[in-house]
């Protein structure tokens, strides 16, 4: 059973003009994979993405994450199953300033009242791996850009989510930053089998997944599949985001 199935689904976004941002998309994603969406700007991956994190309702069609359909919870039960089966990760990190980077991390898991021998122990395990162990008890203005993302994955990955969604994680990071996220997710996903989407723009980041979904006006447009070369990959991504147009900016961001 796939971490991730999406069926024919059809996003129309109501209004004096109606307009539809997501045509028939169906993929899938098998646990312990690392997968990637690019497109054009308005192509519909933050709709793609606000569809499977919950956030909004597909028009037509049907997500399964871990096999179930969170589209036919209700409120209570959405938001439980978002909090159990889903990590995100955003571009402005969202992280809350007032506390410490413990605090933060640890949040996801007060919300469910685990034990705090247990919260504990996974706090350690998880900031061991990323690197941020040192700085726990740091205020979120007291650390790099870098390290309040790491912060952030680890809080995305405290409770062990059944999938891992990004959206951007390294659109406010400089390239040696992105680098370090991109190595951290990459960490987490081999050693944990984390299961993960990725948004984003930048053809360095996609060349850290198995594979790259590309969209064009809500629609499937492509896909590729890393292999064992990074490199070449990189490069067929920035061949693709050629063929499929929009964004300059894609092929602005070379940075290996
Ligand atoms: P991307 O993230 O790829 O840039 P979006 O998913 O944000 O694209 O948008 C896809 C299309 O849907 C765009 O044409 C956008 O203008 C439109 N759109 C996005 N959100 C809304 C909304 N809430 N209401 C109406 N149209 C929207
Ligand atoms: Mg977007």
């Amino acid at each position: 059973m796939p971490i991730l199935d999406v069926k024919h689904i059809e996003k129309i976004y109501e209004g004096k003009v109606a307009h539809k941002a997501l045509t028939n998309i169906n993929f899938s994603i098998e646990k312990g994979e690392f997968v990637g969406i690019m497109g054009p700007s308005g192509s519909g991956k933050t709709t793609l993405l606000n569809l499977i994190a919950t956030i909004d309702r597909p028009t037509a069609g049907d997500i399964f994450i871990s096999g179930k359909n969170p589209h036919t919870l209700n409120r209570k039960e959405t938001a439980l199953f978002r909090r159990h089966e889903l990590g995100f990760v955003f571009q402005n990190f969202n992280l809350l300033d007032t506390l410490t980077v413990e605090e933060n991390i640890v949040l996801p898991l007060t919300l469910d009242g685990e034990n705090v021998r247990e919260m504990e122990r996974r706090l350690y395990e998880v900031t061991e791996k990323l690197g941020i162990a040192q700085i726990l008890k740091k205020r979120t203005y007291e650390i790099s850009g870098g390290q309040m993302q790491r912060t952030a994955i680890a809080r995305a990955i405290i409770h062990r989510p059944s999938l891992i969604l990004a959206d951007e994680p390294t659109g406010n990071l400089d390239s040696k930053a992105s680098k370090d996220v991109m190595e951290t997710l990459t960490t987490i996903n081999k050693e944990d089998g984390a299961t993960a989407l990725m948004v984003t723009h930048d053809a360095v980041a996609a060349s850290y997944c198995h594979r790259v979904i590309f969209i064009k006006d809500g629609k499937l447009y492509n896909e590729i599949y890393r292999g064992d070369n990074r490199q070449a990959f990189f490069q067929k991504i920035i061949d693709m985001l050629a063929l499929l147009g929009g964004d300059s900016r894609d092929l602005s961001t070379v940075r290996l």
